[in-house]
């Protein structure tokens, strides 16, 4: 028998679960679906950080001698496992031609909107829905214990104000004075008053009960294995718990969604970019805001009974290994910018998921091509958490046929088609 709905979307990570919301809410009948359970992707132990201060690209001019640098440390922020990976090689040799400020000011301005939005939006929606995840709107802090780094850093700023974002230049004793734990070889860095956090795993398991009460179905444990096309339709879904059928479906599998759009003729141009995080109980010790330690690329989040340190950058195909070595690097590295004595005593998780990395750092939203009645909302990278209640609204403007709030072209699954994106 098939399950037949008016939107089925495939994945429920924040991304999918976003969609679902912001349909159920326009009047959509939704089912969701997922292999295993709602947020158990990568959604789950991210570092909740909210950061329209993360809307400059990674892509820009210096990034392929600074990631060959730290390729050739066995400890460092980012590391390419070396292997025979042609599809993986090609989305290389993308990223590295759009490290020019032309792509990166492009980038910049499509990441920006999307961001801004989402950040008014989330605060609106997990006001209006209480939902109990720890949010709060207290701006982060982005230090260096390098003055060479820090002066080096100056195109960030500038980045930010172009995009009509605010940051604030501090030197050390402006940010011990804000935050004490801080250590004295801390020289400088940057305040983002605009930037917030939640506990990742609280605000999507808040979000599924607001969707399930909205009426969406669940379908958990329901792996995708292939699809029933039509033409231009695809007619219905093949999963282990039996077969699917929306009249329109969103594609929004995160990290995985090359595999399964492989199949529907579809080539996203998305690597599974690994990274980990340690999750303790709060130490006696702890920051007030999250902090991005800079040089080491690891960022912090405080909760009331936890703290979280993540960060890498691996890419290394969907290999599921907790690394030791990074895990061991992302604690070491967050001690030589944080007093932390009682850190790593009790360890409550360790933790490892994958980000959908596209090549030129935008999401990939909107009509499917090739197909009548298929959606993708995938790609979000480093800021799926970020950017996902603004792609939540855009599909169900798009799906439902509304005008959409925020222009969709620079997402559009059309851009690998044509041009320099090729
Ligand atoms: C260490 C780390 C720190 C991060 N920190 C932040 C942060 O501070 N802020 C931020 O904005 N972002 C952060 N991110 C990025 C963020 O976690 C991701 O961008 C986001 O979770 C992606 O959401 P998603 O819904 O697209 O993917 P996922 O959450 O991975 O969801 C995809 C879902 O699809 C399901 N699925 C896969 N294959 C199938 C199949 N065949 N059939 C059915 N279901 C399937 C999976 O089970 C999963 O639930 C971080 C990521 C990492 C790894």
């Amino acid at each position: 028998m098939t399950r037949k709905t008016e939107v089925l979307v495939l994945g429920a990570g924040v991304i999918g679960l976003s969609c679902a919301y912001f349909l159920a809410k326009a009047g959509r009948e939704v089912t969701i679906l997922d292999q295993s359970w709602p947020g158990s992707g990568a959604s789950h132990g991210n570092c909740g950080t909210i950061t329209p201060s993360h809307a400059p690209p990674l892509a820009k001019p210096g990034m392929v001698a600074q990631a060959l640098a730290w390729m050739a440390r066995q400890d460092s922020p980012f590391y390419i496992r070396p292997r025979f990976d042609p599809v993986l090689w090609r989305w290389l040799w993308r990223f590295a031609r759009r490290c020019n400020w032309r792509d990166f000011e492009q980038a910049l301005a499509g990441k920006a909107r999307l961001l801004l939005q989402s950040r008014r939006l989330l605060a609106e929606l997990i006001r209006a829905e209480a939902i109990d995840c720890e949010y709060a709107e207290r701006g982060h802090l982005t230090v260096f214990r390098d003055p060479a780094a820090l002066a080096a850093f100056d195109w960030w700023p500038r980045a930010l104000r172009s995009v009509g974002m605010q940051v604030n230049a501090l030197d050390g004793a402006a940010l011990r004075a804000r935050e004490p734990c801080l250590r004295a070889e801390v020289v400088g860095g940057f305040d983002t008053p605009l930037d917030a956090e939640f506990k990742p795993d609280a605000y999507v398991g808040g979000l599924t009960q607001v969707v399930a009460a909205l009426g969406v179905s669940f379908a958990s444990q329901a792996e995708v294995q292939g699809f029933r096309v039509d033409g231009q339709r695809v007619a219905a879904v093949h999963t282990r718990a039996g077969e699917f059928a929306g009249e329109q479906l969103v594609l929004a599998l995160g990290a995985w969604s090359p595999l399964l759009a492989r199949q529907l003729g579809l080539e996203l141009p998305v690597q599974p970019g690994k990274g980990y995080s340690i999750t303790g109980p709060r130490p006696r010790r702890c920051p007030g805001v999250p902090i991005v330690c800079r040089e080491r690329s690891v960022a912090i989040t405080p909760w009331r009974e936890r703290y979280r340190v993540g960060s890498t950058m691996e890419f290394s195909g969907y290999d599921t290994r907790l690394d030791r070595t990074r895990l061991d690097a992302l604690l070491r590295g967050a001690a030589e910018y944080v007093e932390v004595e009682d850190w790593g005593e009790a360890t409550v998780e360790e933790w490892f998921g994958w980000r959908p990395m596209t090549f030129d750092d935008l999401p990939i939203i909107g009509a499917a091509p090739g197909h009548s009645n298929l959606w993708l909302a995938t790609g979000h990278g480093m800021l799926g958490m970020s950017m996902s209640a603004a792609t939540g609204l855009l599909v169900a403007d798009l799906v439902c046929g509304r005008p959409p709030q925020l222009d969709p072209e620079p997402y559009a699954p059309t851009r690998f088609h044509a041009g320099r994106n090729r």
